[in-house]
Parts: C-alpha cells; structure tokens; sequence
C-alpha cells in the first residue's frame, strides 16, 4: 500500500506520516528530493528556494518528475507513505503503482497559522496576511509545472480535516488505512497462476519460443514445465536442436524438434514425482499443440488457460471438445 500526503502548510502532514511510520510505512518526501537537489547545489533550503527548485526541476523534467525520482527509492513488499505531493501530474505517477492512495490533510487557516507560530522556523510568516500571502503562490497558478495545491488536493481518495488534537488524528489515520486495506487489489487466480508460468517460461533453453506450463488443482500449483531438450541432453540454445536453430517457419519440421514442450514437461514432472493430475487445470503460456492436447487429455486434466494463440489446427481444439475439456483464453 502506498499512501501519498498532500495538504497546504502546517495542516498536519507530517504528524500523519508519523503515525503511519510507526505503523511500519517507510517514509519518502518529495520535498526531500528537492531538498537533495539544493544541497547538490550548495544552496540553503529557505521555503522560497525550496518552491523555486520544485518549480525547476518540473519545468526541465516532466511535471511529475519529483514523483518518479521517488519511485525508484521503493522497497518491495513493504507500505509506503510519499509526504509533500504538490503537482496533479505526481498523482499521475503515484497511481501507476498498484494499491496507491492519496490523502488530503486540511486544518482551518487559523489552527494552522498557530500551529506554524508555536513551531517557530525561521523564515515563517509572522502575521496570518503574510501567511496567507505565502500560500497563495502553493494554491494553484496558471503554470502547471508549479506547486497546484487544490487540484492537487481534489484528487484525494481521503480527506482527513485535522482541526483538533492527534488523538483525534490518529483515529482519523487508523480508519483511512483501515478503507485503503480492504480496498487492496491483487492478481486473480487466473491472472496469478498465467503471470508465474511467464517466470517459469524465461528458464527455458529453446532458440525458438519460451513457453511454460503450470498445473493446478484446488488453487495450487502440483507441477510446473518450461519447453526445451530433454533432461541432461544438450540445450537447444547451445545446438541441441537443429530443428529450433535452422529459422524454420512456425509449425513446420515439428518432427524433426527434440525439444519437449512445456505442456509435455508439466506433464511428466507430475509422473517422475508420482503425482496425478486428474481434475487439475493447466495454464500455459501459449495455446498447446495436437501433440500435447493429446497428452493433456489422457493426463486428465480438465481444463487448459492460455495466454496466446498457436496456429492450431482445427484437429486439436476438436479433440478437447470432444474429450469435454474446457479450453479458455486469457488476455
Ligand atoms: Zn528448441
Ligand atoms: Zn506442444
């Protein structure tokens, strides 16, 4: 999950993004990338330098380019919060991660401006007209590069209103993350199963095509196959099959190949383990030719998921028919 922070000045970011730290979110900032980009520089990071190099590096980079340094910074696996998003263009980017959500922290101006008078930093506006002033220039412009603060802000998928004490704020954080949790969206059973055969298909040693197989019953994996030369023969990428290193058309001198389709190979794993795959369901990586269509039906399997189209011949998608297999296609 990953969370990004937008919210005007002294609304009580930073205290979310200290709740969500101490719930394990690993903290990023994108003020934090210009702050680096000053001290690359050698210049002092003042409030006004500060909006000046997000300006820059939006301008000379893409509007959304504080946001896609930050994206590199990610560890896998694990919660993210993005505190200081200013710009609708580094929503844009956010969102390209999966699971990514964006909460606005607004405070009333009066609660803030005491907030940034009891924090007391140098350089802060003394007085709420100066304060009001400052922040003008964060709110929106007519330069889409530069700090677009509301139309940032209409963007959030949650809205906090941080006017009264951090009590009140964590709850109100404790409830987003709660939402955001049972809004997490993962792979289907489908979608799982088709994307490890594509890891599975990257093993294989063929010249001519990488497909895999991996079969399943009752939502686990009993077998898994990549295509390739048999077992302690040489790989058909080093010469082991002139057939797949001769550029033969697709489908033709299949007779001559010595390789052993992933289909084939989910197929016997299962036997050299001693397992049955009555009832399971194979997804492969690429539609099975007549060879192991024939396979994958006296196997009993009963039920084939591809991914993508082979030049098959009618003979085959009949056999399944026939033998009540289902066959299906996934995009
Ligand atoms: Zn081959
Ligand atoms: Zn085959």
């Amino acid at each position: 999950m990953i969370f990004g922070l937008a919210g005007k000045n002294a609304s009580g970011k930073g205290t979310v993004a200290e709740i969500l730290k101490t719930g394990g979110f690993e903290y990023f900032s994108l003020s934090d990338e210009i702050r680096l980009a000053l001290a690359e520089r050698g210049i002092e990071p003042t409030r006004d330098a500060m909006t000046e190099e997000g300006n820059r590096i939006r301008h000379a980079e893409g509007a959304g380019a504080l946001a896609t340094r930050v994206l590199h910074r990610f560890s896998q696996g694990i919660n993210q919060v993005v505190d200081s998003v200013r710009n609708p263009e580094e929503v844009r980017v956010l969102r390209t991660c999966q699971n990514f959500f964006l909460i606005s922290v607004d405070a009333p101006v009066e609660v803030r401006f005491e907030r940034l008078r009891q924090r007391g930093r140098a350089g802060d506006p003394v007085t709420i007209e100066g304060f009001l002033t400052a922040e003008e220039r964060e709110l929106a412009g007519g330069d889409p590069a530069a700090q677009q603060l509301i139309a940032t802000m209409k963007l959030a998928d949650y809205t906090i209103n941080n006017g009264t004490d951090v009590e009140a704020l964590t709850a109100a954080v404790k409830n987003v993350f709660r939402d955001a949790a049972s809004k997490l969206e993962r792979p289907s059973w489908d979608e799982y199963f088709m994307q490890i055969a594509e890891v599975i298909a990257t093993r294989s040693n063929c010249a001519k095509r990488r497909v895999a197989a991996v079969v399943v019953k009752d939502c686990r994996i009993i077998s898994t196959g990549y295509n390739g030369t048999p077992r302690g023969t040489t790989n058909c990428s080093s010469g082991g099959c002139p057939r797949c290193l001769s550029l033969v058309p697709s489908g033709e001198a299949l007779g001559e190949c010595v390789c052993s389709h992933a289909e084939e190979n989910s197929i016997t794993q299962a036997a050299y383990h001693g397992v049955s795959l009555k009832g399971s369901s194979i997804y492969s990586t690429f539609m099975p030719c007549v060879m192991c269509t024939k396979m994958i039906i006296n196997a009993g399997i009963s039920e084939v998921v591809y991914r993508s189209a082979y030049p098959l011949p009618a003979s085959a998608r009949d056999l399944f028919r026939q033998a009540g297999v289902l066959t299906r296609q996934i995009g």
